[in-house]
């Protein structure tokens, strides 16, 4: 469902939003958890299409950098170049969110924020232009190299109450993570890593099962992800 001003535009991001949600299913194999009836699953998500960033920026009160948010159950948001990268990204939160709530409490899913923004980021990576995408890529290769957090920190890491500066890189890291497990460890184990985590169970029970084989802890997958940048 999408709400907004201009009906060609709304039906261009009704198509955007249709190739964002079958790419996050393909990426996480999470097709078959919504019920969705005679709905397409993504028409689930409402989008909010403000005519302009002004518009936008004075109708959500966001920061001036922003250009996208998320405000209830609904992806606010305006036209420009940054449209399926942002839809990609607060999709992704939807669909997280959705699909843990049947399973985990809210305590036990916000253990998971690494996960959750790892994979929106992700998928707003997928969305970004080529040139703008080589280039997010290169710097995050090169500040994680020099200074990429412990597992530890960056699970336990909680972006309000930290400096910008440490903020940046815990999403540029869990992105890396995240992409490390999707594509390293293959779609198929990354669907299963998602199903067993929302039944509960730890990261060291839930890693050999989800990817025999690769990582027999998170120490293992630590280790590993270090090696690989
Ligand atoms: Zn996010």
């Amino acid at each position: 469902m999408v709400y907004g001003y201009d009906l060609s535009l709304l039906q261009e991001v009704s198509q955007r939003a249709e190739e964002v949600y079958e790419k996050i299913m393909q990426d996480t194999g999470l097709y078959s958890f919504i019920d969705v009836g005679s709905l397409r699953p993504w028409e689930l998500y409402p989008v909010a299409l403000y005519a302009n960033r002004e518009e936008y920026l004075q109708k959500t009160r966001m920061p001036e950098w922003s250009q996208g948010a998320l405000l209830g159950n609904a992806i606010h948001t305006f036209p420009g170049a940054h449209l399926s990268s942002t839809l990609a990204h607060e999709m992704s939160h939807l669909i997280f969110h959705e699909f843990m709530r049947q399973g985990l409490s809210g305590v036990a899913a916000g253990r998971l924020r690494w996960l959750n923004e790892g994979l929106a980021m992700y998928e707003e990576l997928q969305f970004l232009a080529p040139a703008e995408r080589s280039r997010v890529q290169a710097q995050k290769q090169a500040s994680l190299k020099s200074e990429g957090l412990s597992f530890e920190k960056m699970r336990t890491f909680e972006p309000q109450s930290e400096e910008g500066r440490l903020v940046h890189l815990w999403y540029l890291q869990v992105e890396s993570v995240v992409r490390f497990l999707v594509e390293r460890g293959g779609r198929l184990g990354f669907s299963i890593f998602l199903k067993e985590l929302r039944s509960s169970k730890t990261l060291d029970q839930v890693l050999p099962s989800a990817f025999p084989g690769k990582w027999s802890d998170l120490t293992s997958l630590e280790a590993t992800w270090r090696a690989s940048l």
